[in-house]
């Protein structure tokens, strides 16, 4: 048995990051880019309007009110996508509408509001003075061209989506989606939806897995609940072996008599790297590499499969794909926490800010059987090994789910 940190330490000398690959905008969300995002022109583009309203020229309107509205002459409309070519010249206005380009001559827009509106009529009244350059958006004002807009590593978000579509990439560099295979293994699965006969019991594993490799950014290309047989595991395995980056299982590689898991990686040439590790849950946890492919084999109980999941595999995924791992963030703990002499410890747990502070606390359901513990849970709480307890006003690390929110 290793311990947690020397487990990390394995993995981590054994991940490989993957290539990148074009993809249209509209796929690339969720990826992370392989190269700086750089603006090819200035944001933005050309002076246009921040309002629905006339293009004038400010040193024709000093002094206008509604009790002393100044007359322009209307030469013509510039509205978006659709410029005028006009001119302005002394005592002229053009309606000009929101994002439109600012006519030559003008240095200002009144808002239409404080006019006598839009019409054909040649004879605007204006009913208030403005500064030069109101409601105007300059030119470059947000960015200049050449600056860099996103780093490469980035996770591509809406934000990033929309400042790529902004700036015209209509396709992006980022990183392949890491291909891998999700199997379960065990007589007694079922298909949640199927009858369950006398000690079956229903397979939720995949399913956490499924979209937790979604959610990392993986795409699963293999996915099978298998029964305890060799030959079944063989089969998969060896063609999970060919395709795949990431094999992760869940099942079978305790000390059950048909926890035939590791044998069969063994027996398809798997290197085991190591097999047990320090952890509370989650002790019997494989990770070997058969050729290039890492493989990591996560004992059956539905908690240590998913806190296994997110401890180890959420972190190869993402580094993969050339982000940065997740960090653990500290908290003070407001229960006790149920610490092991020789082993990690690892529970869901709830995390929220009072008064600028992050607290937390564990779940009360501690057995690794008991998914009902991650149902209320924004985080993973995580002890040392020690002879020393934990108690309230203690502070822990946690490491924050992802896609949940602290409040
Ligand atoms: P194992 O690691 O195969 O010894 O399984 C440990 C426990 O997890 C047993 O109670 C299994 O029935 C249960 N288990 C294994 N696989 C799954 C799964 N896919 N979904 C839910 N429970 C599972
Ligand atoms: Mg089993």
């Amino acid at each position: 048995m290793i311990s947690v940190k020397e487990a990390k330490s394995i993995i981590q000398g054994k991940i490989f990051k993957l290539d990148s690959e074009v993809v249209p905008l509209d796929r690339s969300m969720g990826r992370i880019i392989f190269e700086d995002v750089v603006a090819t022109f200035p944001s933005p583009r050309f002076n246009n309007s921040a309002m629905d309203g006339f293009a004038v020229r400010s040193s024709d309107i000093i002094g206008a009110s509604k009790g002393n509205p100044i007359t322009l002459k209307n030469i013509g409309i510039s509205s978006a996508g659709v410029p005028s070519d006009l001119i302005l010249n002394e005592g002229e206005c053009m309606q000009c509408m929101t994002g439109a380009k600012i006519p030559t001559g003008s240095d200002a827009i009144v808002m239409v509001e404080h006019t006598t509106g839009f019409s054909d009529d040649p004879n605007v009244q204006i009913m208030i003075e403005v500064q030069p350059e109101s409601h105007i958006r300059k030119r470059g004002e947000e960015i200049q061209k050449g600056d860099k807009l996103i780093s490469k590593g980035t996770h591509i978000t809406p934000s990033e989506i929309g400042i790529c579509a902004t700036f015209g990439y209509g396709e992006l560099n980022v990183s392949k989606k890491p291909k891998i295979a999700i199997f379960g293994t065990g007589n007694e699965l079922v298909e949640p939806g199927e009858n369950l006969k006398e000690g079956e019991i229903y397979n939720s594993n995949l399913y956490v897995f499924s979209d937790l490799v979604g959610k990392a950014g993986g795409e699963v290309l293999m996915q099978d609940v298998l029964k305890d047989n060799k030959s079944y595991l063989e089969s998969f395995l060896s063609e999970a072996l060919k395709s795949c980056d990431v094999v992760i299982s869940s099942g079978g590689v305790s000390m059950g008599r048909f926890d035939y898991v590791r044998d069969v990686f063994i027996d398809l040439g798997v290197e085991e790297h190591f097999w047990k590790v320090a952890q509370k849950p989650g002790r019997p946890l494989f990770f070997g590499t058969g050729n290039k492919t890492l493989i990591i084999g996560l004992p059956g109980n539905p908690v240590s499969s998913y806190i296994g999941f997110m401890i180890w595999v959420w972190p190869i995924i993402n580094e993969m794909m050339g982000t940065n791992i997740v960090k653990s963030i500290e908290a003070e703990l407001t229960e006790p926490f149920p610490v092991e002499n020789i082993k990690y410890r690892y529970l869901f747990g709830k995390a929220w800010i009072k008064n600028g502070k992050v607290l937390c606390k564990p779940s009360r359901k501690i057995g690794s059987h008991m998914l009902t513990s991650s149902l209320n849970a924004n985080c993973i709480i995580g002890a040392e090994p020690s002879d020393i307890k934990l108690s309230p006003g203690d502070s822990i690390l946690i490491n924050l789910l992802p896609w949940k929110t602290i409040e």
